[in-house]
């Protein structure tokens, strides 16, 4: 049987990642020209003079005075971990085939559970604000589903609804057949107006968006979109225009029920976001690591109370 190229290819082995991200002065290095990749310029005044002092790694501007470093206003800032554990987690998160937990990273990069646990978030945060910028278009399946169980087989009398659940649509563009990206959005429901601020917020209008017969899709068609539907009966279609979701379904429930024995309101978005981010980058595996690191530097801070606003998603155990 011929080995599927995406899962065979080769990723950024250990030997190759010590290389290049192994001590706190490569990583250091590796930050710097990925923020300024011109050479040093002042966060404040754009200056491009300065003086700098290795040892505690700070840049100062020659002509403001404004000190900063490498990890200053990104999601790195004020972080007392070292970067070569934060490269370490990168890898870790970008590399898995499924999720990893936060139990997992604390032992392999050497941290206690509730800093590994803020990594991992804060690294997610970083996947959710990029993935949001990317719209899908022309052809695109999609299908309602709900984080923390399936939906039911049989539709209740209450449609589909599932209490507690965490609904969200799936959707996958796909070209000739084939998937190209995949969107996993959080919606407040499956109502009609749900689906069309769900359809103006990610999908490029005039798409065809093929679902099932489920009345909310319908929505979608205020925002601009052309709407296929397939009526398949109760459960989940078999019909082979929704073999993309379904896949992606049946591979995200492996990815992320195994590392998280609970999922809340306030952390799911970002357990998606993970999903999503290495499945559309699934062709590179090699370049993922810098890819992130590249995206963590273009992103704010994040402080600990932005995050962990409710308790930890992940239980250790
Ligand atoms: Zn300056």
């Amino acid at each position: 049987m011929p080995r599927n190229k995406v899962q065979f290819q080769k990723g950024l082995s250990f030997v190759e990642f010590c290389k290049r991200y192994g001590t706190e002065d490569r990583c250091h290095a590796e930050l710097i020209a990925m923020r300024w990749p011109d050479g040093f310029e002042c966060p404040k005044c754009g200056g491009k003079k300065h003086s700098y002092t290795a040892i505690r790694r700070i840049f100062q501007c020659s002509a403001c005075r404004k000190q900063t470093s490498a990890r200053a206003g990104t999601i790195f800032h004020k972080s007392s971990t070292p970067l070569t554990k934060w490269f370490m987690a990168m890898n870790l998160i970008t590399s898995a085939k499924n999720d990893v937990s936060s139990l997992e990273v604390s032992r392999q990069i050497g941290v206690k559970w509730d800093t590994a646990w803020l990594i991992k978030q804060k690294l997610m945060e970083v996947m959710r604000q990029r993935n949001s910028i990317y719209k899908l278009g022309g052809n695109v399946q999609v299908d309602d589903a709900y984080l923390g169980g399936e939906r039911p087989a049989t539709p209740g009398k209450s449609g589909r609804g599932a209490e507690g659940k965490l609904p969200f649509v799936i959707a996958v563009e796909t070209r000739d057949g084939k998937p190209i990206h995949m969107q996993l959005r959080r919606v407040s429901g499956f109502t009609l107006e749900a689906l069309e601020a769900y359809a103006a917020a990610n999908l490029e209008p005039g798409s065809w968006v093929i679902s099932d017969g489920l009345n909310c899709f319908p929505g979608v068609k205020k925002a601009d979109m052309k709407h296929l539907p397939i009526v398949t009966g109760g459960g989940r279609p078999k019909h082979p225009f929704f073999k993309w979701v379904n896949i992606g379904l049946g591979n995200l429930k492996t990815a992320i029920v195994g590392t998280c024995k609970s999922l809340d309101d306030h952390h799911a978005d970002r357990y998606l976001a993970a999903y999503e981010w290495r499945f559309n980058r699934r062709f590179d595996l090699a370049k993922n690591l810098a890819r992130l690191a590249r995206v963590a530097l273009q992103t704010e801070p994040k402080p600990y109370r932005s995050i962990a606003a409710v308790r930890p998603a992940e239980v250790p155990g």
